[in-house]
């Protein structure tokens, strides 16, 4: 196996380290450590993170391969600071099968850039209708943590009731996409003044938080955990607040384009700021970024959601929801919140890498970068800028909001499970990194 020691790097807190990484783990953490047999890497002025997990990711394959793969979701993800990502399941065929959550985790495997945790689907086929089959989900190679039918809300309250009892028994979590499906029948972007100066069709507030409220309630009655994606507004997250001042087990994600960016950026019409959840108003926006910071919100996850040119070089009703964030997610999060003064580099390792892990049931990021651990680290330069433009994008679509915009920071390097993925600033080349993929610990 590969050693590396990473020379002056910084700890999220400050602390001036190298790092030993030796048989895929840290072996040690000090001052002037033996170089010997391994490569250096220079970090001086670098902030070293563990290695960053998504929870909340749609890598495409099987089914919509032009959008994205597994390996090139993969890519996108490492270039980006990852070493983990959840899978999500509106895949075709629907990941609400055994075998298809063990074909994306094996396809992860072979493609060894992050390691692929597959999200099962809560239903059969997204429909909402019928329970998949979570046990199986569960018990398989690929041991589902993680089920969401995100996409679409779990709108029926009778399923969500089912569904949060069943995964008691081998402590899964449902994580909800909260979209009150008939409040928001052709809705285009948030509902308020701005949706009728442009004529387009307006997505409440109280669509998204209606169903947080009910479902804290259900977690509640049957002592089951949920988690909510994707936060967007100001009352999702008193919602949220509330349940967890009440001893609720709920957990909450907001992306970084909802830090960062408003509604008022649809007023040209341009496809590529449409999302679901729809950007929202300023309000919103400082409000998701103060509940991240008291820690309401426990995580930030993408939502990268790859789709090709057509569906989004178009008219705005007819164009698709979503947007690629796995590259520049870290700046981004540095720009809205660490920048801005919300956050320290600590609590974006909470943020990035400690709290998903913990949520998806993830061992090995639980202490973060100590002797011992799984070698998952991302190293970062905070004092970087970039011209951010599709040169930067490493997965097969290029849907980012940020294209032509300048982002501070940017990734160096990162290590999965003992092995470089980017060193720096590129990526390493695909043969070298294939097989990596197995999780250790
Ligand atoms: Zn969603």
């Amino acid at each position: 196996m590969s050693s590396y020691l990473i020379r002056s790097a910084a700890l999220a807190d400050g602390t001036p380290t190298d790092i030993l990484v030796r048989d895929g783990v840290i072996a040690e953490l000090g001052s002037g450590l033996d170089a010997s047999g391994t490569v250096t890497i220079d970090a001086d002025g670098l902030i070293a993170l563990p290695g960053l997990v998504d929870l909340h990711t749609h890598l495409r394959e099987p089914g919509f391969e032009q959008s994205e793969t597994v390996l090139s979701g993969s890519m996108a993800a490492a270039a980006g600071g990852f070493t983990v990502v959840h899978a999500m399941a509106n895949t075709s065929p629907v990941a609400d099968t055994a075998g298809v959550v063990e074909q994306v985790q094996a396809l992860g495997e072979a493609a060894g850039y992050v390691t692929v945790r597959p999200v099962g689907a809560v239903t059969v086929g997204l429909g909402g209708v019928q329970l998949a089959e979570l046990g199986a989900m569960a018990s398989s190679r690929a041991a589902v943590r993680v089920f969401s039918d995100d996409g679409k809300c779990v709108w029926d309250a009778l399923i969500m009731r089912r569904a949060l009892e069943y995964v008691k028994a081998f402590d899964g979590v449902i994580a909800q996409h909260a979209q009150e499906p008939r409040l928001t029948e052709d809705a285009q972007m948030n509902e308020g003044t701005l949706s009728g100066e442009l004529g387009l069709a307006g997505w409440p507030a109280v669509a998204e938080e209606a169903i947080i409220a009910r479902d804290v309630l259900l977690a509640e009655h049957v002592g089951s955990r949920v988690h909510i994606c994707h936060l967007s507004t100001a009352g999702s997250v008193d919602v949220v607040r509330w349940a967890k001042a009440r001893g609720i087990a709920v957990t909450a994600e907001v992306t970084p384009h909802h830090l960062l960016l408003d509604e008022q950026l649809v007023s040209n019409y341009d496809a590529k700021f449409k999302v679901n959840p729809p950007l929202r108003r300023v309000e919103d926006v400082q409000a998701l970024r103060e509940g991240l910071a008291d820690g309401t919100i426990d995580i930030v996850a993408t939502d990268h959601a790859p789709h090709p040119l057509e569906a989004k070089e178009c008219e705005w009703n007819s164009a698709a929801f979503g947007m690629v964030g796995l590259e520049s997610a870290l700046s981004v999060v540095q720009e809205a919140v660490v920048d801005a003064g919300h956050l320290g580099w600590s609590d974006v390792a909470r943020v990035l890498s400690q709290k998903p892990a913990e949520i998806g049931r993830l061992a090995g990021y639980r202490h973060g970068i100590v002797a011992g651990a799984p070698a998952n680290l991302t190293l970062y330069d905070p004092q970087a800028e970039r011209d951010f433009g599709v040169g930067q994008l490493q997965g097969r679509s290029i849907n980012s909001p940020y294209l032509g915009r300048r982002l501070p920071g940017r990734v160096v390097s990162t290590i999965h499970n003992g092995y470089a993925t980017v060193l720096d600033g590129e990526l390493v080349d695909a043969d070298t990194v294939a097989g990596h993929g197995v999780l250790h610990g």
